[in-house]
């Protein structure tokens, strides 16, 4: 049988099943053998050992399509990032080190505005108008107001989606929402992992449905992980991709160069000049750390 690894602790591995629910499997030796550690996401066959107490052994992980290291987790279909569009004003720098983080991994990213209840007007506008071009969708929300919920769990049908977001901007009141009506099988797994309880905390993949799942990833700004070259930084703004080689000189890095098309399009705001403002930032601290290298 074919299953998704949806939490692993103390030598476990809890898989779903759809239609059959979640078996508590060991992993056999073979794996240890080749050096292969099963991940939560991880989609694997199984051999049933016991129907009734569903108990299985995990036969096989079958090929990877990425994985993340924090959270660990494979197979990521989609990044859910939710900032509050007010209380707390959302903190650029860290939204956008976060997209060019997803960027480089080419891992989409659907961006969610909770508390627009408490959002003016303009701000709803400005926020339009820097991520209108970034490549990803964005989602206005109000967990408090349950407004635009639905169009959240749209976005979330069909496939594993990593949630992140710094705290307070009502990230836990939201997934609290998107599971509402779950029934599936919570309970069972919370019953067979009693004993991880106490454990450190452990990623965890939420079923929200038959194929939709969800991690939900603490400790936001330990995400970012900038293991990319410089010049690769402009490749994961993706509304410079109109300009990259429109600029005099080859291989611009849109920095100091003359006749710079990237430059050109911040004067003429096609090109918002925050999103500008961040990728100069990142990008010379990549060339810090590449000067410390040498
Ligand atoms: P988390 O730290 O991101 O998980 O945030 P919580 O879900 O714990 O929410 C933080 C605070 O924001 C709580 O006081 C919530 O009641 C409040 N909150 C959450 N969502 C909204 C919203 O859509 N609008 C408003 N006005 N407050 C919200
Ligand atoms: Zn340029």
């Amino acid at each position: 049988m074919q299953g998704k690894i949806v939490k692993g602790i103390a030598g476990f591995y809890y898989v779903h099943v759809v239609g059959f629910g979640i078996y508590e499997c060991r992993a056999r030796g073979i794996f240890r053998k080749e050096n292969k550690k099963p991940l939560v996401g991880d989609n694997v066959e199984i051999e049933i050992l016991d129907d009734k107490d569903m108990e299985g052994n995990l036969v096989k992980i079958l090929p990877r399509k990425n994985e993340l290291i924090r959270p660990a987790v494979a197979n990521v279909d989609q990044a859910l990032v939710v900032f509050a569009a007010a209380k707390p004003d959302p903190h650029f720098n860290l939204l956008d080190r976060f997209l060019v983080m997803m960027e480089a991994k080419g891992i989409r990213t659907v961006l969610c505005f909770n508390k627009e209840d408490i959002a003016g007007e303009s701000r709803i506008t400005e926020l339009k108008e820097i991520y209108e071009n970034c490549g990803c969708r964005v989602i206005f929300t109000s967990a408090l107001k349950k407004q635009n919920i639905e169009e959240v769990k749209d976005v979330l049908q069909g496939s594993t989606t990593v949630v992140a977001g710094p705290s307070g901007v009502g990230k836990s009141s939201l997934i609290n929402l998107l599971q509402s009506g779950v029934k599936m099988e919570t309970g069972e797994i919370s019953r067979k992992i009693e004993r991880g309880r106490h454990t450190t905390r452990h990623s965890e993949l939420i079923t929200l449905n038959e194929d939709s799942y969800i991690m939900d990833t603490p400790g936001f700004s330990s995400l970012y992980v900038n293991d990319f070259e410089k010049e690769e930084l402009k490749y994961y703004f993706p509304e410079f991709t109109p300009y990259n080689d429109q600029c005099r000189f080859h291989g611009c890095d849109h920095v100091h160069e003359p006749g710079c098309a990237v430059k050109e399009a911040v004067d003429q705001g096609k090109i918002h000049e925050i999103r500008y403002r961040d990728y100069l930032e990142m990008y010379q601290e990549q060339q810090e750390k590449e000067k410390r290298r040498y």
